[in-house]
């Protein structure tokens, strides 16, 4: 399992699945190259830097999964 981050500047990188699974069968999922994507977790949601041009893409908290 991959996902693919692309940038409007063509910046394109991918998080894949490393194998490492949480107690409640969830896969950890990481970029392959984090020079290319920083990727910040906050109260509100998640942010995905662009590490090419800066350009930041806020994905929004939907709901609490627990
Ligand atoms: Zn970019």
């Amino acid at each position: 399992m991959a996902l693919t981050f692309q940038c409007e500047c063509g910046n394109r990188t991918a998080l894949f699945a490393t194998g490492d699974i949480d107690e409640q069968g969830r896969e950890y999922i990481e970029p392959e190259d984090d020079e290319r994507v920083t990727y910040i977790v906050g109260d509100h949601g998640v942010l995905f830097r662009c590490g090419f041009c800066g350009y930041t893409y806020r994905l929004e908290k939907m709901r609490t999964i627990e």
